[in-house]
């Protein structure tokens, strides 16, 4: 064990004022644990969620039942505004009435790039690069040939990100539609957002963006930077649990000239009127379609809450902090290991998120699983270490990487 490392660790989290955050997390009771370093993928539950959905199951669903829908001072008919508002204030840098938490985040990018089109007639090319993140370029594609859109694709470096020069190589007076990660889901590349969101305008197109990895991560400023619609999903960063739905915002002088392609009656006008014809709730409403999924809003809630509470700027520090001391800790070992760092180097273009590659690292992360380190692997070579703030130690990242060594310099498949 790196002993100065380690100390460094010990330091590092006695000085972090957002230590005392760890106690809000439901533990890990598991014999042999040493590390979860997934956080950017599936972020840990709060106390809080746990017991919200308890009371939720008691309550307002098992003692109110159908009144839940419409009484009392926050009816869930409500809770897609103010839960997409509470991620907003805390999360977006955005104000109240552009944001909805509703689908999934496939299906929410399929209907916020369907829309975006509506708004961009006669233009028929949609601007994409080749590695975002699988699910984006699928719902891309399906878009075009449904939509008779070309794709322009962006090569990608993927151990960088999009860069702004090559956004204004792509798009010009054919593109209707930029669309990107935020944060890179492999790399944690930081995109300039703001640059690039100039850049479309400069060009005549929209800009969408997908925050599923800096959600809660890092501080995002959507109204200042003129992003004009954006996606991202509450299971990350933001600790919503497994297949908890996603947020979209629509810039306010956008909402009406732009129409989603899925016309549900709960992003109707008076849906319980149930009259004839489809016509669009105002503003933000008329992104959501079907039945709010308010199960699936309880732990958001709560994780969003808890990132209110910590602020978004202390966790961006400690993000940064944690990324750092793991980059360190990977440079501490000797060449002959063969990892390298796959992200940037440079903290302000780097997410929450660390990727090392090497060649036998699909069985390596194997191994690691075993022994009660619990990052995730990335097709062809990455292991994934996301760090997430509220939740690891700086000693998590020395101890966890720790063990990535003893494997690697024993050898994978050695007990
Ligand atoms: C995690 C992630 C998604 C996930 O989409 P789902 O519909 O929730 O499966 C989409 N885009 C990016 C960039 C992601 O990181």
């Amino acid at each position: 064990m790196n002993a100065e490392l380690l100390q460094r660790a010990a330091e590092l989290d006695a000085a972090d004022p957002l230590a005392a955050y760890l106690n809000e997390f439901v533990p890990i009771d598991e014999p042999g644990f040493v590390a979860y370093l997934d956080g950017n993928s599936l972020g840990r539950p709060t106390k809080r969620a746990a017991a919200d959905l308890q009371a939720l199951v008691a309550g307002a669903w098992g003692t109110s039942l159908i009144r839940s829908w419409t009484d009392g001072d926050d009816p869930w008919m409500q809770w897609p505004e103010r839960v997409g508002d509470e991620i907003a204030t805390a999360c977006l840098g955005a104000a109240s009435g552009q944001t909805v938490v509703a689908d999934s985040t496939t299906v929410l990018l399929y209907k916020l790039a369907r829309a975006a089109l509506t708004a961009r007639p006669g233009r028929d090319e949609i601007v994409l690069d080749t590695d975002n993140f699988p699910t984006d370029r699928y719902v891309l594609e399906g878009i075009a040939s449904e939509c008779g859109m070309s794709l322009r694709w962006i090569d990608t470096d993927p151990r960088e990100g999009v860069h702004a020069e090559q956004v204004a190589e792509a798009a010009g007076e054919r593109t209707a539609l930029v669309v990107l990660s935020h944060v890179a889901y492999r790399s944690g590349w930081v995109a300039d957002l703001p640059a690039i969101a100039a850049i479309s305008h400069q060009a005549g197109a929209l800009l969408l963006a997908d925050l599923c990895h800096s959600v809660g991560a890092l501080p995002v400023q959507l109204d200042a930077w003129g992003v004009d619609l954006a996606v991202g999903c509450t299971y990350k960063f933001l600790g919503g649990g497994p297949g908890a739905p996603a947020f979209g915002y629509v810039r306010r002088d956008l909402q009406d000239h732009v129409r989603q392609p899925i016309q549900g009656w709960m992003g109707r006008a008076d849906p319980f009127t149930m009259g004839p014809g489809y016509q669009p709730a105002a503003g933000i409403r008329a992104l959501v379609s079907g039945t709010p999924p308010i199960v699936g809003m309880v732990p958001v809630r709560a994780g969003v809450d808890l990132i209110a509470r910590a602020g978004i700027d202390a966790i961006r520090s400690k993000s940064t902090g944690l990324t750092s001391l793991a980059i360190d800790v990977v440079d501490s070992w000797p060449d002959s290991l063969g990892v390298q760092v796959n992200s940037p180097r440079d903290a302000t273009r780097r997410g929450g998120h660390v990727t090392i590659s090497r060649g036998d690292f699909r069985q390596v992360n194997a191994s690691l699983w075993e022994r009660g380190v619990i990052p995730d692997f990335r097709a062809p070579d990455g292991i994934r270490l996301g760090l997430a703030p509220l939740c690891t130690s700086y000693t998590d990242v020395v101890r966890a990487l720790e063990v990535a060594r003893t494997v690697m310099t024993r050898g994978a498949e050695a007990p």
